[in-house]
């Protein structure tokens, strides 16, 4: 596909035993819809997009144990085996076999979940009750782009160096994902959070959640202007949030001695690494893949009032407009940051 279109489908059925089908409350529209909408993932045409969701449950397989039908439920964004090696170490999609909702044949040719019911295949691994008292709109990031944010400030991998008490925190990329990983930064005691990005509102929503520094690469080099706020030492934790060479580049060259770059961004092309002017700074690299390692984590921090994205939804549609949804949030349009369908 290369565009996008609104139209009647027959309602998913039960394929394998662990499947469950799933009736979407709500659903959004993510960054990586829009390299999908241009076609850059293969997609066969009549494929369904969309990767964030809660729902409630209303038919299972006879596999599955974890979830009942009627229950209320959020949907990670992927599923891993659960047997693979990966899987095993809880490295999640880097499993062999991953699967992505509505990210096409390299993710399992998955329909995804911008419409009124999904098929949700192991679902005893993929979907996960809604704690009582949290409303969906307050758990739907969880799914995947607060698992990323999250994932980023804890150094990417089950029990790396994550972001540490009294740094300094850069985050490159105050989109969805760079606002997500700010609000988790926050938690962990930094000295202080600087948050990049060339768009106004979206900085200014950075500062909401926690950032205590904001640098407009528009009007500003952020590598001077982090080294301005350091004293010429540069940032100990730096997440790139974005995925171009530019951000690549900026977040490496604003790194303090023995920092660390943590990557969440997805790149579409190689990068260069400079690593000959790098070596003598210690520093570390870090990139992952969003993992569900952190959602009971996650969901507690949101039920103790610790952690809360809601600010993020700008905007809400019926998803009968998901055309025009999908004009603003590619235009961010009105302030847009994150745009809710409702079914
Ligand atoms: P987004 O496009 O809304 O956000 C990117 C932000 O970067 C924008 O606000 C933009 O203004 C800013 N930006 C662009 N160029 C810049 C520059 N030179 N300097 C400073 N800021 C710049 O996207 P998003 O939804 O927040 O997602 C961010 C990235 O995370 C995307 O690449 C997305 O595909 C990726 N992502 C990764 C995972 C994962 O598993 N690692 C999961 C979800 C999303
Ligand atoms: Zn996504
Ligand atoms: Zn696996």
């Amino acid at each position: 596909v290369d565009d996008i279109r609104l139209e009647d489908v027959m309602k998913p059925k039960i394929e394998s035993p662990e499947d469950a089908i799933v009736r979407i409350t709500t659903t959004s529209i993510c960054g990586s819809d829009l390299h999908i909408r241009h076609g850059n993932l293969g997609l066969e045409p009549g494929t369904i997009i969309g990767h964030e969701f809660t729902g409630i449950v209303e038919e299972v397989g006879s596999a599955v144990t974890m979830v009942k039908p009627g229950q209320r439920v959020l949907g990670a964004a992927g599923a891993a085996c659960g047997n693979c090696s990966a899987c095993k170490s809880g490295f999640g999609l880097d499993c062999e076999q991953p699967l992505i909702y509505g990210c096409g044949p390299i993710f399992g040719n998955l329909q995804g979940a911008q419409a009124e019911y999904v098929r949700a295949p192991r679902a005893n691994s993929s979907l996960f009750l809604i704690p009582e008292g949290l409303s969906e709109e307050q758990v739907l990031f969880v799914g995947d782009i607060l698992a990323t944010g999250y994932m980023g400030v804890r150094g990417i991998t089950p029990g790396g160096r994550g972001v540490q008490p009294g740094s300094t925190v850069a985050i490159f990329g105050a989109g969805p994902v760079g606002l997500c990983a700010v609000a988790a930064a926050r938690l962990f005691g930094p000295a202080r959070i600087i948050s990049i990005d060339m768009v106004e509102s979206r900085l200014q929503m950075a500062k909401n959640l926690g950032a205590d520094h904001i640098i407009d690469a528009s009007q500003e080099n952020p590598v001077e202007g982090i080294m301005n706020l350091t004293k010429g030492q540069g940032a100990n934790f730096v997440i790139e949030a974005v995925g171009s060479p530019k951000t690549f580049g900026d977040s490496l060259f604003s790194l303090a001695r023995e920092g660390s770059l943590s990557i969440i961004g997805v790149f579409q092309q190689s990068v260069k690494l400079p690593i000959h002017t790098l070596m003598k700074r210690n520093i570390e690299i870090k990139v992952g893949l969003t993992k569900m390692t952190y959602t009971q984590e996650l969901f507690a921090l949101i039920q103790a009032g610790k952690l809360d994205l809601t600010p993020l939804i700008t905007h809400r549609f019926p998803l009968s407009d998901v055309l025009d949804a999908y004009d603003m949030f590619e235009k961010k349009a009105d302030g847009a940051i994150k745009v809710i369908l409702n079914p």
